[in-house]
């Protein structure tokens, strides 16, 4: 079993009883109680004895120094009567963790260790190592001497990861282990390796409680671990997920995919995955992610800055490209499937064009001829521009730097997409449109007032629709805008949930089934784009 443990860094007892009593109500199951401030106190053993018994879960008991990354500043003598303080009361904590370097460097240390296992009911030895500057260099030495140590009964090694392979490591600690182990990396790209530690078999896991900062970085809360995370759910077999993209912190898709994955009983798990935006990164994260094959690594959606990346690597690979993908430029979701097949597609153009059919009435076929003006040239406006022009829409991109507008006009001209026209956004002012779509991210939060259009034209009015795709806020600048106009609206989480519905599909419906969905919906929203090929 795999334990869900919340971290309390100790200053008053009291606190730490309610804080430990909030972690089990929000599913820990074991709390490590971090004595570094407290020790410095007077009476610091009593204190610890009683909060042990006190402890509504089984504790760990840790005194961590500053020279690991703690912050106890005494000195060792006394930092170990705490710790046997804390473990000499009737009710003994589950472990005693010590760190691996006081362990080897010092007699004394493991004569004072060595009373406090030689108890009866005596907790578990944690001999611990951790790196916060990244992955040490003598990782693998480390984790051998701790195995070597008879009386070590848990093997626990942190580093802050430098990518997200670095989680792979751990979890091949993990498979190889001589002793129960705990495997963690710290910082952002590490989270994989807290959430998979139950894929893993790893000890426990470490959360933070509430909005408590936790004792390492990027320790998830446990309601994130437990709600969002699917812990309860994860096992050896569960697929994984994620949202590839530089960032992804802001990310709604680990809350729309994890939800979908427990409300259809999906044995599945979908992660944050933060790369780089340069390809050579996303192109090593890629192919060792899925040449892991007990990691299970099933599908990804792709955010900026990697959609061109996606389609360069399945290229590469051999995989599956949909056309409209190609010749968008840009891929949005990657699919492995079963034998190992690698799938490009996008499913944001058919989610803005649906978007727009849905909120309006308008039949797909019935967008020929409409006029419509997208304001941007970026990713976003790539597949709504193509979509539409595809559809057989009258479209005019408006950018800021109208060169990067002309250059995509050209381009869906170029792959028989149907005549587009580039402005400058200077010109919007004057601009006609039965169909409006916000593609920049102008008016998103934090900046939630601010508009790409600095007044509503006056062309606006009952019948003209207008479409932000921006979902973060709901209701945007350029929406209330619009909504004062009589205008008909469109809302960016009407796309949002659509291409990522899409995605679900793809990843999770039989190879015939997901291929039929998507060849209706090529039919119905991108007539003209022939069928994919497999290369
Ligand atoms: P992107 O590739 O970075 O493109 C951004 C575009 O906005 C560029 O054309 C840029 O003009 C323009 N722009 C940026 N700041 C501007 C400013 N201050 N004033 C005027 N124009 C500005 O980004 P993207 O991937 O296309 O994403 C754009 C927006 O689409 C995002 O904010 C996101 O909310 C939304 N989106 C929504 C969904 C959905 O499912 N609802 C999906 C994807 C994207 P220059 O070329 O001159 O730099």
């Amino acid at each position: 079993m795999t334990h869900l443990a919340a971290a309390i860094m100790v200053d008053d007892p009291a606190a730490a009883i309610t804080q430990a009593e909030r972690a089990k109500r929000e599913g820990a199951d074991l709390v490590e109680l971090r004595l570094d401030r407290l020790a410095m106190q007077p009476q610091a053993g009593d204190a610890a004895r009683r909060l042990v018994q006190a402890c509504p879960l089984p504790s760990i008991v840790t005194c961590r120094p500053e020279w690991e990354g703690g912050e106890y500043l005494g000195d060792e003598e006394n930092r170990l009567a705490v710790l046997s303080a804390a473990c000499g009361g009737p009710r003994r904590p589950v472990y005693v963790d010590i760190e691996l370097a006081a362990y080897q460097r010092s007699a004394e240390v493991r004569a004072a260790v060595g009373s406090i296992l030689d108890q009866t009911d005596a907790p578990g030895l944690i001999l611990s190592s951790h790196d916060f500057t990244g992955r040490p260099a003598d990782l693998l030495r480390r984790v051998e001497a701790m195995a070597d140590e008879p009386r070590c009964r848990v093997i626990k090694i942190a580093w802050t990861a430098r990518s997200l392979r670095d989680n792979l490591e751990a979890f091949d600690l993990l498979r190889s282990a001589v002793k129960p182990m705990i495997a963690l990396c710290m910082g952002e790209a590490g989270l994989p390796s807290r959430v998979l530690a139950k894929k893993f078999r790893a000890v426990l896991s470490f959360a933070r409680i509430g909005d408590d900062p936790g004792t390492a970085v990027g320790q998830p809360t446990l309601r994130e671990l437990r709600d969002l995370y699917r812990w309860n759910e994860i096992g050896r077999d569960t697929s994984v997920y994620g949202v590839v993209g530089w960032p992804v912190g802001h990310s709604r898709s680990p809350a729309y995919h994890n939800a979908r994955f427990t409300d259809e009983h999906i044995n599945a798990v979908y992660l944050p995955m933060p790369i780089p935006p340069e390809y050579e990164h996303f192109k090593a994260t890629m192919l060792t992610w899925l040449d892991w094959e007990s990691l299970h690594f099933r599908g990804a959606s792709v955010t900026i800055p990697h959609k061109e990346n996606l389609l360069r690597f399945v290229e590469e690979r051999g995989g599956t490209i949909e056309p409209l993908a190609a010749s968008i430029g840009a891929a949005n979701t990657l699919a492995v499937r079963s034998y190992g097949g690698l799938e490009a597609s996008n499913t944001d153009y058919a989610a803005a064009i649906a978007a727009v059919c849905d909120a309006t009435g308008i039949l797909p076929e019935g967008l020929a001829g409409k006029g419509v003006a997208v304001l941007g040239a970026g990713g976003a406006a790539r597949a709504v521009a193509t979509g539409f022009a595809a559809m057989g829409a009258r479209v005019t991109i408006y950018n800021r730097s109208v060169a990067r507008a002309e250059a995509l006009a050209e381009q869906i001209g170029e792959t028989g997409g149907g005549r587009v026209r580039a402005r400058s956004l200077e010109d919007v002012e004057r601009a006609q449109a039965d169909i409006w779509v916000n593609c920049t991210p102008v008016g998103m939060h934090p900046d939630a007032d601010t508009t790409p259009l600095p007044d509503p034209p006056p062309s606006w009015g009952p019948g003209t629709v207008v479409f932000d795709t921006i979902y973060n806020p709901r209701e945007t600048r350029l929406l209330r805008d619009a909504a004062a106009a009589g205008c008909t609206l469109v809302h960016g989480d009407e796309m949002f949930d659509r291409q990522a519905a899409a995605q679900f599909d793809l990843w999770t419906r039989p190879l015939a089934v997901s291929s039929r969905l998507r060849k209706e919906q090529r039919r119905k929203y991108a007539v003209g784009f022939q069928e994919p090929r497999t290369k």
